[in-house]
């Protein structure tokens, strides 16, 4: 699996503002916010894509939805709503090869996104 800068990130071998950690999942504050909360939530084990993601996979991307829903919660971001994301490759606007939920939120979000 290549290396990617979110690798290099848990490596701690560039910096970030990171907001969470655990034994699975990392989540640091977007270089290039979209919104007045943009954080990122990756699993610590690489998947490149949504499109690689396995059955076996299946526990690790629902504990990523979990973190960044109870981080939103934790951070009194529920209430007023937010939004998470996954882009898969080009049509979807995926830059950065190493699964992603964005975490959106502090803003009317629109629909559709365009
Ligand atoms: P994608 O377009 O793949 O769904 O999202 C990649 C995200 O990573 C983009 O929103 C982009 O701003 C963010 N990003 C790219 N490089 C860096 C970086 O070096 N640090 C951080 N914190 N975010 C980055």
């Amino acid at each position: 699996m290549g290396d990617t800068l979110f690798g290099k990130i848990i490596r701690r071998e560039i910096p970030a503002d990171i907001v969470y950690e655990d034994d699975d999942v990392l989540a640091f504050r977007d270089i290039n916010p979209q919104a007045p909360v943009h954080v990122l939530f990756i699993p610590k084990r690489a998947i490149a894509t949504l499109d690689d993601a396995q059955p076996s996979d299946a526990a690790l991307l629902g504990t990523l939805l979990l973190a960044a829903a109870a981080y939103a919660r934790n951070e009194g971001l529920a209430k007023d709503g937010y939004r998470t994301v996954i882009n898969c490759n080009d049509h979807g606007g995926q830059t950065v090869f190493h699964l992603h939920v964005h975490l959106l939120a502090g803003r009317q979000m629109h629909w559709p996104p365009g």
